[in-house]
Parts: C-alpha cells; structure tokens; sequence
C-alpha cells in the first residue's frame, strides 16, 4: 500500500508548528540565542553542574554539546581554580567559561590579568576562557560605566547557547510538533478552519487523519494522558489547559489584536499560544510531547513560569480577597 502524502497546511500554521522547535527570543545583552533549535549548544550554570550527577552523566548526549558557564566569584573562591573545576571534569576553554555578569567581577577579576581571552566557538575548542555581558551603569567615570559585551556578538555566532531546560533532542522536536499538530487537528472545528483559510476538505480531511495516524504509530496521543494534562476535555476536543475553554482551529491563525498604544512589531503572534503544562525550570526538560499544548494567549501570560496549580490558587486568593473587601459579590 503506498502512503499517501500529507496536503500542506496554510502557511500560518505550519510556521506556528515550526516555531515550537525553537527557543524563545533573546536579545544582543544576553548570552542566549535568539530562537534557535532547541538541539543547540546548552549552556549550563556551574551550580547546576555541580549538583546534579545525572545531568554530568547525561551531558554526552546534548547533540550540539554543552558549555558550563562559572562566575568568576566561583572560580576565584579556590586556591587552585583548575584543578577544582577539573574535579567535575570541566576545562575552561573546552566545556566551561568564567562569565562576568557584574561590574564588581569585571573590576576585581579582570579577564587582562589572567591573559585570558574571550570565547568565541561553540564547539571545544571555545577559542577563550571567559563571556561578559555587563550592564552599563550610571557611574561618572565614563569608561567604567560602558557595557562590556564580549564572546558570541557577531551576526553568526550570537549568544553562546540557549537554556538547559529548553533543550531537548531532534528526535523529540519532531514528536512534539506531530502530537502539536494532532492536539490542533482535535479542536472542535480544525477540518471548518482549513477550509476556510486555503485547504479543501479533502485535503483537509486527509490530512487530520495521517497525522492522527501518525501519531499513534509513534505512540503519542493517548487521549486518556492528554485529558489528564488538561489538553483535550471528555469529547476529545482541544482546550486551553488554564480556562479549559475549547480552542477553535480560527485562532491559530488569527493575529492577536493589540491594545491601542501598546503595539509591538511582532506580528506573528496569534491568539493561541504552546502552552507548557509543567512550567519551564532547571532540572527538567519540559519540552516533551505530553507537556505540550495549545492555550489561550491571555492564558498563558498569566500562567507564564509558576505553573497551572500555583496559578489557580493565586486567582482563588485574589478572588477571596476582593470579596472580603467588598469589590466583588
Ligand atoms: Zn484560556
């Protein structure tokens, strides 16, 4: 039986899907990359290295490598600095930096001192042994209040890498987005959607149903997991996994209207958002298929970091107070 091919989604879509592979923005004063693939270089914070035996354990399989970022406050606590290091099998200038955040480490510890340089490869070798990115402040002195931003700031080569939790293998972006796009083909009118914005129902139709398929012969959308993610409800349609309310196929695809006076270049944002069920933190790798939905955008502000739970029972606290107060009946 020969397969048949998957009809192109409209391209709003697929670029929406696309985009969950990457990291979120960061700008030039970060050492973070600005959306890239979530397979890149990870940068990890010395603490972390440190008390974590099975990242240290695990690190072999970052696929682009990992590069563990000490302040210079770390560094400089031992006598022997390389030798403390090496203890957790890090080498500055071949999987760890001394990165200067403050201008007090810029002044106490001044890279010149040490004859260092700044790194510039993501790959061992990293070419130095340090990363700045210190703030500009209010000082007099002119020279010392600049910015100092220096390793990974040329077009190609901005920000060294991008977060540890945001990091997760090729093999796991490509399930991520196929369940993504199974949980979008789930929302109640998704075939009525495609329809009106370029597919024909055929393909539409066709299309629902191969990825669907798909899915399942990769052993994703398990519907019972999914409802108790909150991603799909009891009929097995897509909801928002804060408000539960059913998502339409439409607002993936329509932008988000933007209060008056606060609009923002970024025209790609739509109304519905990926929505990360457990929030984004170290020690976890959160992009994973069933971590992953789709919500409202308003949602998904507010949930931001903290989490689904912690966020109801900030909302149950504030409703409580208001009806203390009399605000609200
Ligand atoms: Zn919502």
């Amino acid at each position: 039986m020969s397969r048949a091919t998957k009809p192109k989604l409209p391209q709003l879509l697929e670029r929406k899907l696309s985009k969950t592979g990457q990291t979120r923005g960061a700008d030039d004063d970060v050492i973070f990359q600005n959306r890239v693939s979530r397979s890149n270089t990870v940068l990890i914070p010395f603490h972390q290295w440190q008390v974590n035996p099975q990242l240290r354990k695990i690190s072999d399989q970052f696929e682009c490598g990992y590069i563990v970022l000490i302040s210079p406050t770390d560094y400089f606590s031992k006598d022997n600095p390389m030798n403390y290091i090496a203890e957790y099998n890090l080498t500055l200038g071949e999987n760890a930096l001394v990165f200067y955040e403050t201008r007090a480490d810029w002044d106490t510890y001044f890279p010149d001192n040490y004859g260092w340089t700044y790194a510039d490869s993501r790959q061992a070798p990293l070419g130095g042994q340090f990363i700045a990115r210190v703030p500009a402040n209010t000082s007099i002195d002119e020279i010392r209040s600049q910015k100092v931003n220096l390793g990974y700031t040329t077009q190609s080569l901005k920000g060294a890498g991008i977060r540890l939790y945001e990091y997760a293998s090729k093999k796991t972006i490509r399930e991520c987005r196929l369940q993504l796009e199974a949980i979008f083909w789930l929302c109640v009118d998704a075939v009525e959607a495609m329809t009106n914005n370029g597919m024909s129902r055929e393909e539409a139709e066709l299309r629902k149903r191969l990825v669907l398929e798909e899915a399942l012969a990769h052993g994703l959308c398990d519907f019972e997991k999914l409802r108790s993610k909150r991603i799909i409800n009891s009929q097995n349609h897509t909801i928002c996994p804060l408000c539960l309310r059913e998502l339409s196929g439409e607002e993936f695809l329509n932008r988000l209207e933007q209060p008056e006076g606060r609009e923002v270049p970024d025209l790609t944002v739509t109304q519905v958002n990926l929505f990360h069920i457990e929030e984004l933190k170290y020690g976890a790798f959160n992009h994973r298929p069933y971590n992953l939905g789709w919500g409202c955008h308003f949602c998904n502000v507010v949930v931001k970091d903290s989490g689904i739970y912690p966020t109801l029972n900030w909302m149950q606290e504030v409703i409580a107070q208001n009806r203390e107060a009399g605000y609200l009946k």
